[in-house]
């Protein structure tokens, strides 16, 4: 779909595109002058009108009516539950914590803004939710995907094992027989992996 020479709002889109976590966007210039890139799907869906300035200058005037209301009018879509969960889950108070906030998962801070996380990710595809590739990883562009329940599962923290004198053994149930944290058995695997990466054989140095 071509949309240079259209216009959305206050942005005219230039003839030039450029690829950014798997999406097309657009070179659009905006009345104001600014030049800015935007995905496709936020010009078709009129998610995106401007470089911006038209939000600045929506906040700026809610900021006087009454502090601090969404602008983007997504407050009860999917997409914008699934970034309030994410969120939450990194909350200090969240009742899973020992599986976020103590394992010190958080999400980045570019994210913490929602337009930002919209900007990134776009629409969450029916049957998909938000996934972290590294599963001790942050909430951030780099670390996440949108995956089906079944990839998650596959992805899980349970799924790891070690290999003990040959035998395959789930890491959860080792750390559990040995008495180890959740917590501390995923850093040590995460640990171990990276060395076992750098090709070298360690062990503790015994006093
Ligand atoms: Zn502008």
């Amino acid at each position: 779909m071509d949309l240079a020479g259209q216009n959305f709002g206050k942005l005219t889109v230039l003839n030039d595109t450029r690829s950014r976590l798997n999406r097309k966007e657009w070179a659009c210039e905006c009345e104001c002058g600014k030049k800015t890139w935007v995905a496709t799907y936020r010009l078709n869906a009129g998610v995106t009108t401007s470089c911006g300035c038209r939000k600045k200058e929506a906040a700026k005037e809610n900021c006087f009516k009454n502090s601090f209301k969404p602008t983007h009018g997504m407050a009860k879509t999917r997409i914008h539950k699934i970034w309030s969960g994410m969120i939450d889950r990194c909350e200090s108070q969240y009742k899973d914590k020992q599986n976020y906030y103590d394992r010190g998962i958080s999400v980045c801070e570019r994210w913490k803004i929602f337009e930002n996380f919209y900007d990134d990710m776009g629409e969450a595809p029916i049957g998909m939710s938000i996934d972290r590739i590294d599963v001790n990883g942050n909430y951030s562009p780099e670390n996440c995907r949108w995956a089906s329940a079944k990839t998650q599962q596959n992805n899980r923290t349970n799924t790891r094992y070690l290999n003990i004198n040959g035998e395959k053994v789930p890491l959860m149930e080792f750390a559990d027989k040995i008495g180890v944290k959740k917590s501390e058995a995923q850093y040590a695997y995460t640990f171990m992996k990276k060395i076992h990466s750098l090709g070298l054989k360690i062990s503790v140095w015994e006093n």
